[in-house]
């Protein structure tokens, strides 16, 4: 039986990873994507640094919001594969960012949307010339050899920065160094970053945590042990398979989802360092690197400031399950009411403001008065990285709406 060499296996890889990013694809997608997600109005209030006051009525919007390098190139690439494969079917491994506008215009293009948490029979009915998409957030290894198997053609928007973290987590399990991971165990980004984090032989190991309680629990366990069992339920679905707390946090490095709030990531390196420091008497067996993006980093840098404004209510407009928009809420939420919104649709009257509460996990509908204040009103805006301009924008209108302005004179202003 004739044999396959590896460089024909090499060569039959990289044939199936297509480039869909031509000159001419590139520019009539981004005209599209322009058309779909962009604002004047937005644009126009940024040049104006940033405010728009119309009588009674003030906006702040943050320096830095919305859209990141990677959601754009992502956005662009999954258009571009539509443009490039009329006629193909093109998947996508869950949702290529978090934002439901964007989900529904990609729906619209035919874009079919696979499982993300576990494979099912779709993925068995892959075939040679179909399409998926690798979103921006990456996918595990596990899906990725699966679609490669199928003998798909796949576009791969991983963002870059998020394959620095696999880097990281990767050379950890290289040097037998268990990652901890600071992220969401069940966001895509954190599952591909783990699944990485078990190295190419398999045979690494990895733990989630998210809150510092957990990071003060595994400090403990780490500086003086515990009791194994309830580690282990604990941290149920947040381990490497066969991980085993008294074995697998001799060595430890930190990592984190690109998203995560910047200071409770360095809080939670610093404590694990200090636990490591405390039953070594050295920091030999702790390894860390920052791996928060410059994207979430501006964003949330941009709310701080645009915080020391003087500001009656603070909008954070993004998808409900994106984790850097969580974490700008989280910020304001200290500073200000603070109202994490999806689309200006949430903005109901003068009085009623539909939101998500990030305690109780789900959307509810609250009252606020500031809206029918007769005085001065100042709102701050901001989004998170996969929010759109024009979702932006339709919440300006709306704000201004509510206090009896009309869009014309908005747009005017
Ligand atoms: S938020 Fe950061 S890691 Fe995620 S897509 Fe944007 S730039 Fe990349």
């Amino acid at each position: 039986m004739p044999t396959v060499s590896s460089n024909q296996k090499k060569d039959r890889k990289k044939k199936r990873r297509v480039n869909v990013r031509t000159p001419e694809v590139m520019e009539r997608v981004q005209a599209e994507v322009a058309d779909h997600y962009r604002s004047s109005v937005v644009e126009k209030v940024r040049a104006a640094g940033s405010s728009l006051t119309i009588d009674h009525t003030t906006i702040h919007l943050a320096k830095q919001f919305g859209f990141c390098y990677g959601v754009e190139r992502a956005i662009d690439l999954a258009y571009a594969s539509r443009r490039v494969f009329p006629e193909n079917r093109i998947f996508l491994i869950g949702e290529i960012i978090h934002n439901p506008e964007v989900n529904r215009q990609l729906e619209q293009m035919s874009i079919v949307s696979l499982p993300w948490r576990e494979m099912d029979e779709q993925y068995e009915d892959l075939g040679e010339d179909d399409v998926v998409i690798v979103p921006a957030f990456g996918a595990p290894v596990s899906f990725m050899d699966k679609v490669e198997a199928q003998g798909c053609m796949t576009v791969d928007t991983t963002c870059g920065d998020v394959m620095k973290v696999w880097k990281r987590v990767r050379g950890f399990a290289r040097d037998g160094v268990t990652s901890i991971i600071h992220g969401k165990a069940d966001h895509e980004e954190t599952r591909a970053t783990a699944s990485r984090a078990m190295g190419q032989d398999g045979k690494g190991h990895y733990l989630v945590v998210l809150t510092l309680d957990d990071v003060d629990y595994v400090c403990r366990y780490l500086a003086d042990g515990g009791d194994r069992e309830a580690f282990l339920e604990r941290f149920a679905g947040c381990t490497s398979e066969d991980f085993d707390p008294d074995r697998d946090l001799e060595q430890v490095g930190v990592a984190n989802q690109t998203t995560m709030l910047k200071s409770e990531t360095e809080e939670i390196q610093r404590r694990v360092q200090a636990a490591v420091e405390k039953r070594d008497g050295h920091s030999d067996n702790f390894s860390v690197f920052d791996t928060i993006c410059g994207a979430t980093q501006e964003r949330q840098d941009a709310l701080f400031e645009l915080l020391k404004r003087d500001m009656d209510l603070l909008l954070v407009v993004g998808g409900y399950n994106s984790s850097n928009t969580s974490h700008l809420v989280e910020i304001g939420e200290k500073e200000l009411p603070t109202f994490f919104i999806r689309s200006a649709e949430c903005l109901i009257s003068l009085e009623e403001i539909v939101h998500y509460d990030l305690e109780q996990n789900q959307e509810v509908n609250s009252s606020s008065n500031v809206f029918a204040t007769e005085g001065d009103v100042t709102i701050g805006i901001t989004a998170g990285a996969s929010c759109p301009s024009n979702l932006i924008e339709d919440a300006i209108l709306k704000i201004f709406e509510l206090r009896g302005i009309p869009a014309e004179k908005v747009r005017a202003a």
